[in-house]
């Protein structure tokens, strides 16, 4: 910052600063979580998975997806190339999850969704695989930044249905991708650029089945902190049925002068 001799400030460089707050809840139907979540801020890391699979299957693939990529990007080199890395680290849990549910067949078959933003300085990325998804809310505005990867929403995508078809359909729950199913998945990559001021949503089907986005966007819109806008979303889903677990990771990016 350069303060001039009349004592104006310009403006020279800024630091964006990042906070979260998360948290996960079973929902009023199920008896167990199959959610996970993880995050540091220190190193701009943020995700969420929701397993799938048998017995216990779904949350061993979804706590084993959080904790190897939150492993390999906390390690990565400070000059690394960060969506590089962060589809290297989802390759790698997926790598994981498969070979772990062949060698033990009561996990076979165990798969999980994965959201996940990485953030370096004002450059942002969403990658994604399966339908937890990512929100920005930008100016009171909720925009959804990933793209299910679910048959009924690629099918409205297409054209070929609509919403109201979508959320009646009896294949809903049929997800194209997930990690640890197959041997190989590539995530898809959003790049964005933060602005102060920018709230960024990272959430499992749990939460979006249940919530519509104008009632996410008016939660979101209150001036309270973190924590308490992540509760609400959840008694918001857990009022509307809570028939999944629900689980919301918030994370504010705020610009300040250097
Ligand atoms: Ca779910």
């Amino acid at each position: 910052m350069c303060k001039l001799c009349d004592g104006r400030i310009i403006l020279t460089s800024a630091v964006v600063h990042y906070s979260a707050a998360a948290v996960t809840d079973k929902g009023r139907k199920r008896s167990s979580n199959e959610d996970a979540f993880g995050f540091s801020v220190e190193h701009g890391v943020f995700v969420v998975c929701d397993g799938m699979g048998g017995a216990a299957a779904g949350e061993i693939a979804s706590s084993l997806a959080v904790d190897e990529v939150l492993r390999l990007l906390t390690a990565r080199a400070g000059d690394a190339d960060l969506p590089t890395v962060a589809e290297q680290a989802i390759s790698a849990a997926n790598a994981t999850i498969y070979s772990r549910s062949q060698q033990n067949h009561t996990l076979n078959g165990m798969g999980t969704t994965m959201v996940s933003l990485v953030t370096e300085e004002r450059r942002a990325w969403v990658l994604n695989v399966g339908d937890s998804r990512c929100y920005r809310l930008r100016g009171g505005k909720l925009e959804q930044i990933s793209l299910d990867h679910s048959l009924v929403d690629e099918q409205v995508r297409m054209g070929r249905m609509s919403t109201e078809e979508a959320l009646r359909s009896p294949l809903r729950n049929v997800i194209t991708r997930a990690l640890g199913t197959q041997s190989r998945v590539s995530p898809d990559t959003f790049e964005l650029e933060a602005k102060s001021g920018d709230l960024f949503l990272l959430c499992s089907d749990g939460l979006t089945r249940e919530v519509p986005d104008t009632l996410i966007e008016s939660i979101l819109s209150a001036d309270v902190p973190l924590n308490e806008l992540c509760s609400r979303l959840v008694d918001a889903a857990n009022k509307a049925g809570g028939q999944d677990n629900i689980t919301c990771v918030l994370v504010r990016a705020t610009v300040q002068a250097a």
